[in-house]
């Protein structure tokens, strides 16, 4: 029961991706996908393909959720779209909800359409509200594609464009598995490591500095989970400062890593949140969320943001009904045990193949294996990443391999918190065939 495809045979499918598409710096992926339910995407073929990505980290409740599909149409019909000054009911059932799941000091709720729009509103935010306008974000940072959330961005999309927006530095990723912030035992110094970074953007600084914008788990960026006790020392760092903290939860809000929202795993508040990809469980919705006291700041000194599709009645009753799923069906205990069994099955592989798989990290159903080619040196193993990644897709598996120039071969998982045990396995057993195939090859 596959959508129409159009009447176009692959040769012309693939012609006019060439010929009608923008291309976006990477290549496309050589698959045809007609139509995605649950867990499963499916080929022109019919062939099945486990989604492990979650589409983009986006579909948290899996493809075609039927409670979602219900909202969908019954807001299309019903409720649309209206003139973005006109405030309707499924905005403030969202806006409701949301505060309601989140601590004080997350009370007013802005709703735009990508990440890289809640970023931008973060960051215009925290410029008006303390003054300043420099911006701190991590090395291995991914915040978004448009100017200011661009140039917070440290991985990808900076060069070609002219000047960056102005003031922005880079902290040092606390990286466990990689850093050369270690003491002679070999263990991890992180503080002395972020001090540092600390150290060298005060003497960058104009003294302008307004804000830091992280995430709880480095996503993009390859997996990589803040060490306990970094969020409350960015914070106080922060603090010293008269900057304020925004966290970004594209990826890991809303239950995905075993708690609701990221930064409850320490307990750190940050001045603004923003939320998108999960949100809206596969449809453009994103959330930028602070206190009162920055609201009426802000809202004093002119704050305006106003996008075609601000406080967007449908896709806003999706985040709604998101919001109710997630709690009815407690989808951070989901995610923590579906996430335990995900990552037992990582470290059998791990087990396994220790020549190849350096590193298993991450939390709840947002995980990483780091791909080496050399135990003891850790050379990053990139090329055979790609084949393994390459063949899981022949097998029927999608899942995403970071692959960014300065840093390479780690695979990203987040499959839908839906996602059935035996589903699980049955992915867990198509990359060990392929890491069997693919080292055998080398
Ligand atoms: N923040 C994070 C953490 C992301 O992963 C992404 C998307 N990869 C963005 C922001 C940008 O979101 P969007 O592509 O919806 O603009």
């Amino acid at each position: 029961d596959a959508s129409p495809v159009a009447g176009r045979s692959n040769e012309q499918f693939w012609k006019s991706a060439n010929d009608k598409l923008i291309g976006f710096g990477g290549g496309w992926m050589p698959v045809r996908i007609v139509k995605a339910k649950g867990t499963v995407l499916y080929d022109e073929k019919g062939n099945r393909l486990l989604d492990w990505t979650s589409g983009q980290m986006s579909s948290l409740l899996g493809h075609g959720h039927p409670e979602i599909v219900e909202t969908v149409t019954k807001y299309v019909t019903n409720l649309d779209h209206l003139f973005s000054p006109m405030v309707s009911d499924p905005v403030l059932d969202l806006a409701e909800r949301l505060t309601a799941m989140l601590p004080p000091g997350l009370d007013k709720c802005l709703f735009l359409s990508t990440g890289s729009e809640t970023n931008e509103a973060a960051l215009k935010m925290a410029k008006m509200y303390t003054g300043g306008f420099e911006i701190v974000s991590l090395s291995a940072s991914y915040h978004g594609m448009t100017h200011g959330a661009g140039a917070a961005t440290f991985t990808v999309g900076r060069k070609g464009y002219g000047p960056q927006v102005p003031g922005n530095f880079t902290l040092p990723v606390p990286y466990a598995y990689r850093s050369p912030f270690r003491h002679p035992d070999g263990s991890y110094d992180w503080k002395t490591e972020l001090d540092y970074g600390w150290d060298l953007i005060d003497r960058q600084s104009t003294g302008s500095l307004a804000a830091c914008l992280v995430e709880p788990i480095v996503s993009t960026g390859g997996i990589i989970p803040l060490p306990d006790g970094y969020l409350t020392a960015l914070k106080e760092h922060c603090r010293q400062r008269g900057m304020l903290l925004i966290m970004d939860e594209a990826q890991t809000g809303m239950a995905r890593t075993g708690d609701m929202f990221g930064f409850e795993h320490e307990g750190v508040v940050p001045d603004i949140l923003t939320l998108s990809k999960t949100l809206g469980c596969g449809l453009p919705l994103g959330a930028t969320i602070t206190s009162n006291e920055i609201e009426s700041v802000v809202r004093k000194r002119g704050f305006f943001y106003l996008t075609t599709h601000l406080n967007d009645p449908l896709v806003c009753a999706v985040g709604a009904k998101v919001c109710d799923i997630v709690v009815r069906e407690d989808m951070p205990r989901q995610a923590r045990e579906k996430g335990a069994l995900l990552r037992a099955g990582l470290l059998r592989l791990q087990e396994k193949y220790p020549q190849y798989i350096g590193d298993v990290r991450g939390r709840g159903l947002l995980q990483g294996i780091e791909i080496i080619s050399d135990a003891k040196t850790k050379a990053p193993g990139s090329k055979l990443g790609a084949a393994v990644a390459d063949r899981c897709m022949e097998l029927g598996l999608s899942c995403n391999i970071v692959s960014l120039p300065a840093l390479s071969g780690v695979f990203r998982l987040a499959p839908p918190v839906t996602i059935t045990p035996e589903e699980i396995e049955e992915g867990l057993q198509i990359m060990d065939r392929a890491f069997a195939e693919c080292i055998d090859k080398l």
